[in-house]
């Protein structure tokens, strides 16, 4: 391998291995030029595309269906929606998702209950993941997935980790080999441009959406340097909690639609299975069980 190569490679794997706060846009890291020889990438992904940038959203929240959907139409752009059972906005209209689905968005699934650590003050008695076992959980993720596809979803289904913790009960167990039986990949939320080579499917990296417009458009730039996968999450659009500003939302998915050529910007679950097909994954040790947040 050339010196020039060489120091390519290492950068590519200093931007995949970024593990910054969501809040701040990620910083190459120097790394000794010797210490990593990398032939060939881990991922070649389509019509030539550097870098593969999913949209995601969390919790069937109305602010985007009224914001999101519309800018999504507007660039030509799909995305996934990880859609909690019992959201009011699901309840009240289960056609404004059977649409989303027709549209082509990806629906996933995002649990019945939404249950997370019961530190978290949002969290209400008896819906923390400490009161949930196993049977319990698959119990709701079976309605969860009955609901999926009672609004039209096909083929393998995605999930999304309430509050990206991948325990429940006490002591905490990881409930990961319950998704495993179930769906085709997880997303997670540890903060990081996914590196094609250790993808963790059942636990993918993504980045907190509630940024500027500057700061979202660096990830990307950071995904096209290092040809990995960047999965956004995104919550409340223009309103809700953990919201982005509509106008940077918006001059995201202009700058996605602008550098198509060189980014593919491709719901969860299809980039899951083009990875889990294409890429040279390399073994890596079980995830550990934690509670992200
Ligand atoms: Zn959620």
């Amino acid at each position: 391998m050339s010196i020039r190569a060489c120091f390519l490679a290492v950068v590519a794997c200093s931007v995949l291995a970024c593990n910054t706060s969501s809040r701040r846009t990620p910083e190459l890291k120097s790394a000794d030029a010797s210490a990593v020889h990398v032939s060939q990438p881990a991922i070649v992904w389509p019509n030539g595309a550097r870098a593969a940038v999913s949209l995601t959203y969390d919790d069937a929240l109305r602010s985007q269906l009224d914001h999101a959907v519309p800018a999504l139409r507007k660039h030509g752009l799909l995305g996934t929606f990880f859609l909690i059972g019992t959201s009011p906005v699901l309840q009240a209209s289960p056609e404004s998702y059977r649409a989303l689905g027709r549209a082509g968005h990806e629906l996933g699934a995002h649990t019945m209950n939404h249950p997370c650590d019961r530190k978290l003050s949002f969290v209400k008695p008896g819906m923390s993941l400490q009161d949930y076992d196993s049977a319990r959980m698959e119990t709701e993720l079976a309605e969860n997935i009955a609901q999926l596809r009672e609004l039209g979803q096909q083929g393998p289904l995605s999930f999304a980790y309430p509050c990206g913790s991948t325990w429940l009960g006490e002591p905490p167990t990881s409930y990961v080999p319950s998704i495993e039986k179930s769906f085709g990949a997880a997303r997670g939320v540890t903060s990081a441009i996914v590196d094609p080579a250790h993808p963790r499917l059942f636990d993918v990296a993504s980045v907190m959406g509630d940024l500027s417009a500057s700061a979202l458009i660096a990830w990307v730039e950071r995904a096209v340097q290092s040809g990995g996968w960047l999965v956004f999450t995104f919550h409340g659009v223009e309103g809700e909690q953990m919201s982005v500003d509509a106008d940077a939302h918006d001059a995201l998915l202009s700058y996605l639609e602008q550098n198509k050529a060189q980014v593919w910007t491709e719901r969860f679950g299809p980039v899951a299975e083009y990875v889990r097909a294409h890429a040279r994954i390399e073994p890596v040790a079980p995830a550990a069980s934690a509670s992200a947040k």
